[in-house]
């Protein structure tokens, strides 16, 4: 049966038996002009095509969109000679409705996409085991971890699996199924809301985060938790945050977003980095030399996300100018991307890195003490906020308790100095710099 036909079909249930005789059952799909977001209708004359577009159009695009998952427009024409309606019960389809099932996952956010490093090995051998014996193991699965770091990536390679396996997936982000569940109660049809989440294999929610504070949502996402569950579905979710670390959720939810396993995603290590580069470049048919994949890796932040900006960048400009991707050419491309974030560095981020890495209090380092060490992280922070921040040297001189800012001046010179002498200096300040210019927090 053509999707068109099931979705009238679906209609027959919401109006009257008159109704659906009169005109709906009149209306034939026009499979080979509909797309996967256009339906098309032939009505055989402008009476049930005027009635039809006024009193049953909208219902239709969400009936499609109830069933398909994409936003559909519904158009009702009169009929033309040639009529579909024949071809339209021959060529069954539901091929067609997979279709639209299966463009909601990436096909190419697979396990074997996916590069393994100690950051992510946890919550990738989770999901492989979960993808591999749905509903067996760790139920619900819970993958949490900071932006970019493939937890969408981890989710729909599990989907992919089980879709391939011949399960029904539904993967969705928690926005979508509260658009969704809201449409429902404001059509009245909260029984095929439940139907359709109810009656899936997997369930996989991601941006579980933006439940926080949303009461209905997880009132009803509690129902949809508690029957999947124990009908034995599997259900994956991911959020940037572990559970209990989530505000606003509701305390039965968090507990049973704990009762499976909850598996997190650390920032990768630069020998990942380096890998999913690679991999990156092998999907993309971007040919770059290690030299220069080093250099990306070291001026990425720990979102995987950038990777494929900076791809698609390098290749747009290598085509463009003409020209073979040097590492010079790639520093060049790359020089904007750099100062952007180099101009979203604050004192406040330097002063926590600089702490942190050498063990000292910010405060102390603003303090007079003339001790050693810390005369030496106060130098380094003054070096580094002048030259990471737009901050003026009379601002810093305020900032750091000097008399002004020809103590900032003779600070700098100081600094640049043994830069110059001491190699050793020289990587520190380096390492620092690089730290602090690739944290995530100095957006
Ligand atoms: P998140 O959902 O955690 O914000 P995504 O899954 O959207 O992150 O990942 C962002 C991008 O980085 C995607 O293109 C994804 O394929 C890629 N990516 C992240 N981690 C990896 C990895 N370990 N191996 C391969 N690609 C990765
Ligand atoms: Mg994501």
């Amino acid at each position: 049966m053509s999707l068109g036909k099931k979705i009238l079909l679906l209609l027959k249930d919401e109006i009257s038996e008159i109704e659906y005789k009169r005109y709906i059952s009149q209306l034939s799909y026009d499979l080979e002009s509909s797309k996967s977001d256009l339906a098309i209708f032939n009505a055989p004359n402008p009476l049930i095509a005027n009635w039809a577009k006024t009193r049953y159009a909208k219902k239709i695009a969400h009936l499609f969109e109830v069933e398909t998952n994409v936003q559909t427009d519904v158009q009702i024409k009169l009929k033309k000679e040639s009529s579909e309606t024949i071809k339209d019960v021959l060529v069954a389809k539901p091929v067609q409705q997979k279709a639209n099932k299966i463009s909601l996952l990436n096909p190419s956010y697979t396990f074997a996409n996916f590069v393994v490093g100690s950051s992510n090995q946890f919550s990738y051998t989770a999901a492989v085991s979960v993808a591999e014996s749905p509903a067996k193991g760790y139920n619900p699965l819970f993958i949490y971890g900071g932006v970019g770091l493939g937890k969408t990536h981890l989710l729909q390679a599990i989907g992919n699996v089980i879709q391939e396996n011949g399960g029904s997936v539904i993967y969705t982000t928690i926005e979508q199924f509260l658009n969704d569940f809201t449409r429902h109660m404001r059509n009245q049809t909260m029984d095929r809301f439940k139907e359709k989440y109810r009656k899936c294999d997997i369930l996989i929610i991601d941006d579980i985060q933006f439940l926080s504070g949303k009461k209905q949502t997880q009132e009803e996402f509690f129902h949809t938790f508690n029957d999947l569950h124990a009908q034995s579905s599997q259900i994956v979710l991911a959020a940037d945050k572990h559970p209990k670390q989530i505000a606003g959720l509701e305390e039965r939810l968090q507990s049973r977003f704990e009762w499976g396993l909850v598996a997190d995603i650390q920032p990768p290590e630069l020998e990942t980095k380096i890998a999913i580069i690679k991999k990156k470049c092998e999907l993309d048919r971007v040919a770059l030399s290690n030299e220069i994949i080093n250099y990306i890796a070291t001026i990425i932040s720990n979102n995987a996300r950038e990777i494929e900006g900076i791809l698609t960048k390098l290749h747009a400009h290598a085509t463009l100018m003409n020209q073979e991707i040097t590492l010079e050419f790639t520093k060049n491309v790359l020089k904007e991307q750099i100062r952007e974030k180099r101009d979203s560095i604050t004192i406040e981020h330097i002063m926590t890195i600089i702490a942190k890495e050498l063990n000292i209090k910010p405060s102390e380092i603003r303090s007079k003490s003339r001790s050693r060490n810390i005369v030496y992280a106060r130098r380094i922070s003054i070096y580094l906020c002048r030259t990471l921040t737009p901050n003026s040297m009379p601002t810093l001189a305020q900032y750091f308790g000097m008399k002004d800012h020809t103590a900032v001046s003779h600070t700098m010179k100081k600094i640049s100095q043994m830069l110059k002498e001491d190699e050793n200096f020289r990587l520190k300040v380096e390492e620092l710099s690089n730290k602090i210019s690739l944290d995530d927090n100095s957006k």
